[in-house]
């Protein structure tokens, strides 16, 4: 049992160490849309972005105006909503561009059907600069700087394939009777529609005795029932969804499968034999067993935190569910040893306690139809 673990992460700092040395070139090529003449600019990324061309006032872009346009391989392109039409930024630098792209959060809105060959294409020459990077930087920082670049259909194709992983060895099946469905759903619905989250996310309760909960690349979370078995109410099991969707918010678990596929499988993405690789089976394995740094899980319980308050509800018995299961269920495939619960995770839970100001997030009846879904027949 990990409990209290307060080691810091050796992957973390040899990042950071890493990081240091290796600025990303600034440089790109943007014009203005009013000419067709081709500047060269300076890019910041401050809390705009601000475009410096030699002796002229900085552009700022703000993050969220910025979006992307079709561009040739290799490259960035971008336009800005409050930019003229055809003004257009185009970034050649691959570190500077996935810095970019992971501040840009509205990037690919307003163009349907991207993601598409064109995008596949362009993470893979990704996938080649990072072979590069692994080589002078490690695994560690070119996950990092990798996971912005990695397409949602992408993503999902990952998250698929992590799920016949863990399903195969688990052997397990999704609970799913009906009223036990219901009252899930509801739960789900409820927390989906406070995150903002779209229906591309999907949550299911998993028939095993593990307490465990998880989340897979593209947004799948499983809720293990060993877990449900061991909650007292829906607050409690709304939270550790909450926080699961947190990390599907912020692709930790895309990142932790780069990050645990290594090299191998990062050179299987560049070949394109992915989804069977040996590097995936051990990283789905993995999703399971090994922890999630420190920061990732204090950004999912901080993404959970507010969830709940904006449900007027309070995170403290998330805090409760996890402390309870800790001491029971040592390490192995219980969420503690993927989600680490450290002292200062459980006090900031219970500092960020309120009364509830909200409706109950299920009726009595419809938590007992939940703490049932295994049951067959129900
Ligand atoms: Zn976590």
């Amino acid at each position: 049992m990990s409990m209290g673990v307060e080691d810091s992460e050796p992957e973390n700092t040899s990042a950071s160490n890493a990081s240091a040395t290796s600025r990303p070139d600034a440089s790109a090529i943007f014009y203005d849309g009013k000419s067709s003449r081709r500047r060269s600019v300076t890019l910041s990324l401050l809390d705009r972005l601000e475009l410096q061309q030699a002796g002229e006032a900085a552009i700022q872009w703000s993050y969220a105006d910025i979006r992307r346009a079709d561009g040739p391989l290799g490259m960035l392109r971008l336009t800005c909503l409050t930019a003229p039409d055809l003004a257009r930024l185009e970034i050649r630098d691959a570190v500077l561009a996935a810095e970019l792209v992971s501040r840009c959060a509205r990037l690919d809105e307003n163009s349907p059907g991207r993601h598409s060959v064109a995008a596949i294409v362009g993470w893979s020459m990704a996938a080649v600069v990072s072979i590069v990077g692994v080589i002078l930087f490690g695994v560690p920082l070119v996950a990092d700087r990798l996971t912005p670049l990695v397409p949602q259909a992408f993503e999902r194709r990952l998250g698929d394939v992590a799920e016949r992983q863990i399903r195969a060895l688990f052997g397990a099946k999704n609970c799913d009777n009906a009223p036990g469905q219901a009252a899930f759903s509801k739960l789900v619905n409820t927390i989906r529609g406070a995150a903002g989250m779209d229906l591309s996310t999907e949550a299911a309760v998993l028939a095993t005795a593990v307490p465990n909960a998880f989340a897979l690349p593209g947004g799948k979370v499983f809720l293990f029932n060993g877990l449900l078995a061991r909650a007292e109410n829906p607050d409690e099991i709304a939270g550790v969804l909450a926080h699961e969707f947190g990390h599907v918010s912020h692709r930790d678990s895309t990142r932790r499968l780069l990050h645990d596929g290594g090299t191998s499988f990062l050179i299987g993405l560049l070949f394109g034999d992915v989804t069977g690789s040996g590097a995936l089976i051990f990283a789905s394995r993995s999703l399971l067993t090994s922890s999630y740094s420190r920061e990732a899980e204090q950004n999912a319980d901080g993404f959970a935190i507010d969830l709940m308050h904006r449900l007027g509800r309070s995170p403290k018995p998330m805090g409760q569910l996890l402390f309870r299961v800790t001491g029971k269920e040592a390490g192995g495939m219980s969420i503690l040893a993927s989600h680490p619960l450290t002292q200062d995770r459980l006090a900031r839970m219970t500092a960020e306690d309120q009364a509830p100001s909200g409706p109950a997030l299920l009726t009595t009846a419809e938590w007992q139809s939940l703490k049932a879904i295994c049951v067959i027949g129900k």
